[in-house]
């Protein structure tokens, strides 16, 4: 059966929040080498419109959080062989390599009360916006707008603000929220509340994982960092590699072998 038949029910964690269930397979081997030469290129949206193939919903729409989630599902199930390694300084001074596998992986449930459907923040100015988590496309619609709009913003701190207001007023467009936030109608704490709403409403895979040390054997939480161009395996990856690739070596002979000429060597 070709892979990209075997579809598979995903649950995201945030299941409810959408309207349509998710079905996805594993990557076939094409999937993969254009991934390498994406996550080469450095090139995020490229590697999203590659494995939105493999998925019955829009990875755009998703919330990021979700997103994570459906990657962490993504890489487990076409990779289950190569862990991701973390690398980590013990106490004792012990530089350690731990696998991060399947079991070894956290999740943060939804607060019960959140509904990112229906969440609301009032501004200073007593106006009320519906506020909801930051979407997938949210990063790449706001550096469309800057390049449209030839926004200069060399510390990215315009692109900070345009992510934050991308996530208010269901149906608005960022045009509309920028000229709104240039009219003055967000005040700083405004900005505070919407940050706060992203830092309290997060859920899916934590980037914690407890370890113990090779060495001194203590265990110790440490927290990792995965981005999209260093998350799926990579040819550098030797141990595990290593471990799949096998020779088979002759079993040696118990007795000298007979030479041709009839002679035995002593
Ligand atoms: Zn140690």
């Amino acid at each position: 059966m070709d892979v990209k038949d075997k579809l598979l029910k995903i649950e995201l964690p945030g299941h409810a929040f959408y309207k349509e269930e998710m079905t996805g397979r594993t990557l076939t081997e094409l999937e993969v080498k254009k991934l390498a030469a994406l996550t080469h290129g450095d090139n995020i949206k490229g590697i999203v419109q590659l494995l939105n193939d493999a998925v019955s919903n829009d990875l755009f729409e998703l919330y990021t959080d979700d997103f994570w989630y459906l990657m962490w599902w993504l890489r487990v199930q076409t990779f289950p062989s190569y862990p991701i390694v973390v690398p980590w300084t013990c106490k004792c001074g012990a530089e350690n390599k731990s696998d991060l596998t399947a079991d070894k992986l956290k999740y943060i449930d939804i607060p019960e009360e959140f509904n990112p459907l229906h969440a609301q923040v009032r501004l200073s100015n007593g106006e009320l916006i519906s506020i909801r988590p930051q979407k997938v496309k949210d990063e790449f619609d706001v550096d469309a707008y800057l390049k449209q709009r030839m926004i200069k913003d060399p510390d990215r701190s315009i692109k900070g603000v345009l992510l934050d207001l991308a996530c208010l007023g269901e149906g608005k467009t960022i045009d509309d929220l920028y000229k709104s936030y240039k009219a003055g109608n967000f005040s700083t704490e405004d900005f505070f509340t919407i940050q706060g709403f992203k830092t309290l409403y997060t859920w899916g895979v934590n980037k914690i994982a407890d370890f113990s040390c090779y060495k001194c054997k203590e265990g110790v939480s440490v927290e990792y960092e995965v981005t999209l161009t260093n998350f799926f395996p990579d040819i550098l990856h030797r141990e595990y590699l290593k471990q799949r690739i096998l020779f088979n070596v002759p079993s040696t002979p118990t007795e000298e072998p007979v030479r041709d000429d009839g002679l035995q060597r002593v």
